[in-house]
């Protein structure tokens, strides 16, 4: 694979929320990782409403070490607002997200650019060996993962590994809601990115506590049709919407024309005929289907135009070397 160009400015990010005991253990590992990068490298970590002293700690550590910008948001927003948080504020070639809990490792963050280097776009990390309790945490997440990989179409092992590993205009092209850090590497396949995934070392909490309980599984799957709805349709919603109100209309009304038969020419009474409910049931959902998939078309239009959001992405343009860019050919 072609490489475009060997990454250089590389920016780590990594969501805290009351992890005051991991900070200097993880200030230690990144700066040991980062000292043998050999390339430029910022930290940026985003302080998500801790109540627990972390505030300050974060800023201890910004303080000696100006590589580390600390963004302290006014409340906790939850991880997926505190990385994207970081996300805008990086300006390096390639963003690392990375948890602060230190259950990633960020002794991992070398083989992961070189993955980057080679031309990916978007390295996931794969918690092949997993440090967390089986029932509440890796059989839901199993289940997960082969959902999600299920319905985007994009295979990885372990969606809801934390570290992973950007270049950064793929980033630009996705904006994240919700739950959704899980689904940049799907989202960035279908802007076109190119995705792959790295065995990564997992370690137990040493510190702190775990944010998350089972109730993460619902908002998951809730997520989940989100993404998939904007994969497949959010260009063309009545596609959807539509399909199914002609399925239900097209039923409904050829139920109701063997009703209006039977009752016109063998003196049928429909009084008491649940079908002629059904019929009118399904003509109503057939309408209001199509008229929702018709509002969501105005809704896409909305989107996209509004926004100046092109519906396709760039992956470059190619130039004669010296070539004025602005002008227009022999001018
Ligand atoms: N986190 C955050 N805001 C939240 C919840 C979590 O910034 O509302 C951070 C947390 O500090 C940690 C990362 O997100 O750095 C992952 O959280 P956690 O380790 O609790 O998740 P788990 O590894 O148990 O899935
Ligand atoms: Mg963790």
């Amino acid at each position: 694979m072609a490489s475009e160009h060997i990454i250089g400015r590389v920016s780590i990010v990594a969501p805290v929320y009351n992890e005051v005991d991991a900070l200097w253990p993880l200030y230690e590992s990144l700066v040991k990782v980062m000292d043998k990068l050999g390339r430029p490298v910022e930290v940026i970590l985003v302080n998500d409403g801790s109540s627990d002293g972390s505030a300050e700690r974060l800023d201890e550590i910004a303080e000696k070490d100006e590589r580390f910008t600390v963004i302290h948001l006014r409340r906790n927003f939850g991880q997926t607002a505190a990385m994207a948080a970081g996300f805008d504020m990086a300006r390096g070639e390639a963003v690392i997200a990375i948890d602060a809990d230190l259950q990633n490792d960020p002794a991992d963050i070398p083989a992961m650019l070189a993955k980057l280097d080679e031309g990916y776009d978007v390295v996931s990390g794969w918690r092949k060996y997993r440090k967390d309790t089986w029932l509440t945490r890796k059989l839901p997440s199993a289940v997960a993962n082969w959902l999600i990989s299920k319905v985007t179409g994009v295979y990885l092992h372990d969606y809801g590994c934390s570290l992973k590993a950007y270049r950064a205009d793929v980033l630009k092209d996705v904006k994240l809601y919700g739950e959704m850090h899980r689904f940049i590497p799907a989202l960035a396949y279908w802007a076109g990115g190119r995705v792959t995934e790295m065995e990564v070392t997992h370690h137990p909490r040493k510190y702190g506590k775990t944010k998350y309980g089972v109730s993460r599984i619902l908002r998951v799957v809730l997520d989940l049709v989100t993404v998939k709805f904007l994969l497949t349709y959010a260009t063309r919603p009545l596609q959807v919407f539509g399909r199914w109100g002609l399925i239900s209309g097209g039923l409904g009304v050829l139920l109701g024309l063997y009703l209006t038969v039977q009752k016109l020419f063998y003196g049928a009474s429909l009084a008491n005929r649940p079908a002629l409910m059904l019929s009118v049931l399904l003509m109503l959902m057939g309408v209001q289907l199509i008229t929702m998939g018709l509002i969501a078309e105005l809704q896409a239009r909305t989107y996209y135009e509004a926004q100046d959001k092109p519906v396709y992405t760039v992956r470059y343009v190619k130039y004669k070397a010296g070539r004025m860019r602005e002008g227009f050919p022999g001018d």
